[in-house]
């Protein structure tokens, strides 16, 4: 049975005092990973710029900061958040597509590592006089298949070989001759020989580079993709991505006396599994199927919506009550969406009006992709701590908050 982490006690203290719904991350589990993550790759020099998209809040961030990582931001406004939480120049990794040349400007202005996506843009930067000090290029293997990132060549990012060649060859005309290399293939991946797939294919593209164009790689970023348990029976073993990773690196670019450090952008594998949506049961229902309407929706945790992923569900209370029946429910929001479905045909312990419910791995790309679609307010969000305390860290939103970029007069 898949565990919660967090005391039930301070989960019942939380819904007492605030309400349902709401996520709670455990910090604890934020910082395994973290230090899983880092000593799984003590073998090179390494360095992890937590993904901000998969859990934006600072106080989330400031783990991370605690922690000696650093920060991958996408766009200017993940920037300033960085910022609010005291990350400055290369402790952020601008990781951004589609970038204007002001977005450029102020990642450029505060020293962040710029991860070039479209590898002509470098031109335009030069032309408009910003220079940046760290300069990264995204590359599209274009070969590699992922069930989340589908086909590279179907994918909107990075650039071909030959394009970042004629960037590099650019730069170097220019007097740069240190760069470094990115590549996100992958997303939510589970088995370990991927890793070892696509690093050797971006490590040899390193080789070349340096080989051809006589510049020293500095980094390259492996981007992030490890996958979470999301499923009881799943195993993510950290230590067997490193070590698919160590195998290519040693090959490819040890053996020839090459030694770049590593980067990882890791989103969900840091939070994902720390965080769960706890909200309560607010209707039964029979038509065709059975029913559990619960207190929160897709603005909440949309990725079951939107890739009919598999969230762990556990009804504390009728855990409590030691339930012995068991039916099968659709698990559902009150969003006018039909997608708006935690859970489809879930067989779960006789559920009734009031029971909490705990929706597991919520830590990444929950809270982070909510929305107000219907009036839906989000909802806030707790930490808690290494010390056992329960720590409120973005409360609910109201109507004043849905309605405050309003302009009045109507
Ligand atoms: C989303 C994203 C990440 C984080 O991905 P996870 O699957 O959460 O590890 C890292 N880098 C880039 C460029 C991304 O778009």
């Amino acid at each position: 049975m898949k565990k919660i982490t967090i005391a039930e006690n301070k989960i019942r203290e939380t819904v007492k005092k605030y309400g349902t719904p709401f996520h709670i991350y455990d910090e604890r589990i934020i910082v395994d990973r973290l230090n899983n993550l880092i000593s799984s790759f003590n073998w090179v020099d390494f360095k992890e710029y937590f993904a901000i998209k998969a859990n934006p809040n600072p106080h989330i961030l400031k783990i991370m900061k605690e922690n000696s990582c650093g920060v991958d931001a996408a766009t200017v406004t993940e920037i300033q958040l960085a910022e609010e939480v005291g990350f400055s120049g290369e402790d952020i990794m601008f990781t951004s597509n589609l970038t204007t040349v002001d977005a450029y400007q102020y990642a450029v202005d505060r020293g962040c590592i710029i991860n070039i996506d479209w590898a002509a843009d470098i031109y335009e930067l030069f032309e408009n006089d910003i220079i940046p000090e760290n300069i990264c290029f995204r590359l599209n293997p274009g070969s590699i298949e992922n069930e989340i990132m589908g086909d590279s060549k179907e994918s909107k990012f990075g650039s071909t070989a030959e394009q970042i060649k004629d960037a590099v060859a650019f730069l170097k005309e220019q007097g740069i001759n240190s760069i470094g290399l990115h590549t996100m293939v992958v997303s939510n991946e589970n088995s370990s020989d991927i890793f070892g797939e696509y690093t050797e294919m971006i490590f040899e593209f390193a080789r070349e580079i340096i080989s051809e164009f006589k510049v020293e790689i500095d980094f390259i970023n492996i981007g992030g993709g490890i996958g979470i348990p999301y499923q009881e029976d799943q195993v993510v073993d950290v230590k067997a991505i490193a070590a698919e990773v160590k195998g290519s690196y040693d090959k490819v670019l040890k053996a020839n006396g090459l030694q770049p450090k590593i980067f990882m952008e890791s989103g969900r594998y840091i939070t994902g599994e720390s965080g769960y949506l706890v909200t309560e049961v607010i209707k039964e229902k029979e038509t065709y199927k059975k029913y559990l309407g619960v207190d929160a929706s897709m603005s909440d945790l949309m990725r079951p919506a939107m890739y009919r992923s598999y969230h762990h569900l556990t009804n504390i209370d009728a855990e409590a009550r030691a339930e012995k029946e068991f039916e099968n429910y659709d698990v559902v929001g009150s969003l006018c969406e039909n997608n708006d479905k935690f859970a489809i045909d879930r067989r779960l312990p006789k559920s009734k009006l009031g029971d909490l419910i705990v929706i597991h791995d919520t830590g990444a790309h929950g809270h982070a992709m909510g929305f107000n679609y219907n009036g839906m307010l989000k909802n806030g969000e707790f930490l808690y701590t290494i010390d056992g305390e329960v720590k409120q860290i973005r409360r609910d939103e109201n109507f004043k908050d849905y309605t405050n970029t309003i302009i009045g007069g109507y």
